[in-house]
């Protein structure tokens, strides 16, 4: 008989969990070093073979998307919105675990569909899709969001020059803005979509045209992390999506009601529960879409949230200063890569993305420095003032939450350095 130990005390809910600890027990650590992919990270830079780049974790990105589906009980669709991350090898893992990509130019649409992904499960957005990209989603058989009458004028005669009928939905701007949300995207003017207010007489016109609608699509915006904020924007979203799709002879196939999930960057937000948006969502699908439009797909069109929290950015210290009593630790990376992180991709106001020394997890030894890249700029900081266990030349220091608007979100060639090396593990 063996003697059990059992833990006096259940581990803590991950809201208990100051940031750092919830990300460390999200990939795990071993011997003082942070684990991606379970792979200590010394080991994992070595088979990289150069400093800095960005880790993404395959098992992370797999449990967030199970997670959510356990929430949606097959009631809605996940999409992938490809800009959030278009790394091929990534793209291809979310392609077998999600039903839809987005796509938002020629070059994404292209990483989409050599995945193997169906064509008709990919979905093309954004303002500004010129003819030669028109053509090639026609070509391939894309699902067009339409962002203006003209452009519908426009997927006509693409189609009349590839020989395919064009299959398009209509991207709607809702006449009501998303509160919480960290980047509007719907709601008074917009660069997106048509106003819904004109919707009607785009849908006469649509009605003579060689055009397959298969339906309506509304992304309102991003980066929200009140989980009763989504659920109101998603009735709302529904109700006025189910209100058009009521003026066609035909029912709808396609409803893409957005999505506008965040992830927690600085210290005071709070992870969504997945539970929180996903049962309200599937429960609405069922009382409200089921009754009026029985086989439209109902799509959840996220990005960040399914790749952010999965990837790291790995930097190498390469000095080590102390001016006028304030501890500098200098990386070999910066906002060329990270930009987010540095504070200047649209924040108001500068917060430290969650950090550690991920080489000395264990050090008991503190102290509070600010990280800062090797940029010639001040605008190059990654911690503003963090306590991190004391670092040296040749520690790794790591940034979280880089799975998303990463590297392709930043200035890659200022100042001229390579760019970073990228897996997924
Ligand atoms: C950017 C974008 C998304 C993804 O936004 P996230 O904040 O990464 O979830 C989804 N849909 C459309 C149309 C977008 O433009």
């Amino acid at each position: 008989m063996t003697l059990q130990i059992v833990p006096d005390a259940t581990p803590a809910a991950p809201a208990e969990r100051t940031p750092i600890e919830r990300h460390l027990d999200r990939f795990g650590t071993a011997g003082g070093q942070l684990l991606v992919g379970g792979i200590e990270l010394e080991r994992l830079t070595a088979r990289v073979g150069s400093t800095p780049y960005f880790a993404y974790d395959r098992g992370a990105v797999i449990a967030t998307v199970a997670a959510l589906r356990a929430a949606l009980g097959g009631a809605v669709e996940i999409g992938y919105a490809v800009k959030a991350n278009p790394m091929p090898a990534l793209v291809d893992q979310l392609a077998r675990l999600v039903d839809w990509l987005d796509v938002a130019s020629a070059g994404e649409m292209t990483t989409a569909l050599d995945t193997g992904k169906s064509p008709d499960r990919v979905t093309f957005a954004g303002p500004g899709k010129t003819d030669a990209e028109l053509e090639m989603a026609v070509a391939a058989g894309v699902l067009v969001e339409l962002e203006s009458a003209r452009e519908a004028a426009r997927v006509l005669r693409a189609g009349e020059a590839v020989g395919v009928r064009p299959r398009v939905a209509v991207r709607v701007n809702p006449d009501f803005a998303v509160k919480g949300s960290g980047m509007r995207m719907g709601g008074g003017p917009q660069q997106f979509g048509v106003d819904v207010e004109a919707v009607p007489d785009l849908l006469t016109l649509l009605a003579d045209l060689d055009l397959d609608l298969q339906g309506f699509h509304l992304f309102a915006g991003s980066q929200n992390l009140h989980a009763d904020l989504v659920r109101r924007a998603h009735e709302r979203t529904v109700d006025l999506l189910l209100d058009l799709a009521d003026r066609l002879p035909e029912p709808v196939r396609y409803l893409n009601v957005g999505g506008g999930l965040g992830i927690p960057y600085a210290d005071r937000d709070r992870p969504l529960d997945p539970a929180e948006v996903g049962e309200p969502l599937a429960r609405l699908v069922q009382e409200r879409v089921r009754p009026r439009q029985p086989d439209a797909r109902v799509v959840l069109e996220l990005g960040r949230y399914l790749v952010g929290e999965a990837g790291v950015y790995v930097t190498r210290v390469v000095d080590r200063k102390v001016s006028r009593g304030r501890t500098y630790l200098v990386v070999d990376g910066g906002m060329h890569h990270q930009l987010a992180a540095s504070g200047n991709l649209g924040q108001v106001i500068r917060r430290n993305y969650p950090i550690a020394v991920g080489n000395q997890l264990d050090h008991d030894e503190r102290e509070t420095v600010d990280v800062v890249g090797c940029l010639c700029t001040p605008l190059d900081v990654l911690g503003d003032r963090v306590e991190l266990p004391v670092a040296d030349v040749g520690d790794l220091v790591v940034v979280f939450q880089a799975g998303a608007y990463g590297r392709t979100a930043s200035p890659q060639q200022f100042l001229g350095h390579p760019a970073p090396a990228e897996v997924l593990v």
